[in-house]
């Protein structure tokens, strides 16, 4: 156990204090026995996997946490009929997952390549990028549930997947904590066995590929592409690049009722001109629109770039990267974070909703 390690060196955004303790579990059982025994202390539990989804505050974390550090990957079963059914543990890397997957001829997670990460948060926001989300291809998930205390198993339908979230996210709204009430010990995925990607449903990858959005490509193609995108926004960690030093989108996509959306147009032709450009709008379920977080903040007037240069800025490749050129502190990533929301909510009176959990801080 070490009392010191501040947080800053786990998290990719790499800012946050100490915790008052942490420890690491490498089996499924010692998961379980540190997370039980904080919980039974009645101690703040902070569970880590790649820190790559944290923004923790400069005074650190006044409880435990439990660094999840299992490793494990099983193929159950694999047949035309069921698919291949493999089972991760949750402090697996996940794009050491995705690689293998691609080179074994598991399709349905490749583009979700070059995600920061471990396999057990994936449930947690529902990870997703270019057309792909895990929601998809999570066949089960089994979990440490800290308020019965009890080994689960939820199914897919039991998790309740919808755009960046998930049962488990929401019990961390509904009791207030930066862990959810249901642990991840490993993670089950049905993927397809077959050499081709799912059909590439992201229009800028398929133009990438130069194939028409639909298509099929060789999974390590899809996955090469993704990669390319993603690097082109500052998307995949490089330790060299400060455009990277974040925690991926900080906003998510605003999804609205239609009126609002309708109200979001009207105010940007009265900012932008009655022939300057539309929000952008995708079916966001339930007669709902999904528009662009990234668009608001860039026609809200703050540009790639915003902020520099520094302590905190927006990523020179991407708006919507909240970033640390090097010596930023959580205070100045969360002032940024209120500028950028205040200034879209004036602009357009649409509030944005941070992706990243706040550990000791809020907007
Ligand atoms: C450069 C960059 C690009 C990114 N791109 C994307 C993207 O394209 N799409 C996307 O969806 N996300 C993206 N992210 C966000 C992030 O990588 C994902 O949310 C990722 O799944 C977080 O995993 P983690 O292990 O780092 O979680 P952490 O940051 O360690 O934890 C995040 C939350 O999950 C909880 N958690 C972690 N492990 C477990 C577990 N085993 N059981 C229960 N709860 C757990 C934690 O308690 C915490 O509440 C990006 C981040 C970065 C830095």
């Amino acid at each position: 156990m070490s009392e010191a390690t501040p947080l800053a060196s786990l998290t990719t955004m790499r800012v946050g204090g100490p915790p008052r303790a942490l420890l690491t579990a490498t089996t499924p059982e010692e998961v379980v026995e540190a997370v039980a025994s904080v919980d039974r202390a009645g101690e703040p539990l902070l569970v880590l996997g790649g820190g790559s989804n944290l923004l923790v505050a400069d005074e650190g974390f006044a409880g435990t946490v439990v660094q999840v550090a299992t490793r494990g990957i099983t193929v159950e079963s694999a047949d035309a009929c069921g698919g291949v059914v493999v089972r991760v543990a949750a402090g697996e890397v996940w794009d050491d997952v995705v690689a293998r997957a691609v080179v074994e001829g598991w399709s349905g997670i490749e583009a979700l390549s070059g995600i920061p990460g471990s396999t057990g948060a994936t449930p947690v926001q529902n990870v997703g990028a270019y057309g792909q989300e895990v929601a998809q291809t999570v066949m089960h998930v089994r979990v440490w549930d800290r308020t019965e205390a009890r080994l689960r198993t939820l199914f897919n339908a039991d998790c309740e997947f919808t755009y960046r979230h998930s049962l488990l996210k929401e019990s961390m709204r509904v009791a207030g904590q930066v862990t959810p009430r249901y642990v991840v010990l490993d993670v089950t995925f049905q993927l397809h066995p077959t050499e081709l990607s799912q059909p590439i449903g992201y229009a800028d990858l398929a133009r990438g590929l130069g194939v028409e959005p639909g298509a099929r490509v060789p999974l390590p193609e899809a996955r090469e592409a993704v990669l390319e995108q993603r690097r082109r926004r500052g998307m995949v960690l490089d330790e060299a690049d400060h455009d990277t030093w974040s925690c991926g989108s900080f906003f998510t996509n605003p999804i609205l009722p239609r009126e609002q959306y309708a109200e979001l147009v009207a105010r940007a032709a009265a900012r932008l001109g009655a022939t300057g450009p539309v929000p952008p709008k995708f079916p966001g379920g339930d007669g709902m629109v999904k528009t662009s977080a990234a668009w608001l903040i860039d026609k809200a007037g703050f540009a790639k770039g915003h902020g520099l240069p520094g302590p905190a800025a927006l990523s020179t490749k991407h708006t919507l990267a909240l970033t640390n050129r090097g010596s930023a502190r959580a205070a100045d990533l969360v002032a940024l974070a209120r500028e950028v929301r205040a200034g879209v909510r004036e602009a357009f009176g649409v509030t944005l909703v941070n992706e990243p959990v706040l550990v000791g801080l809020s907007l």
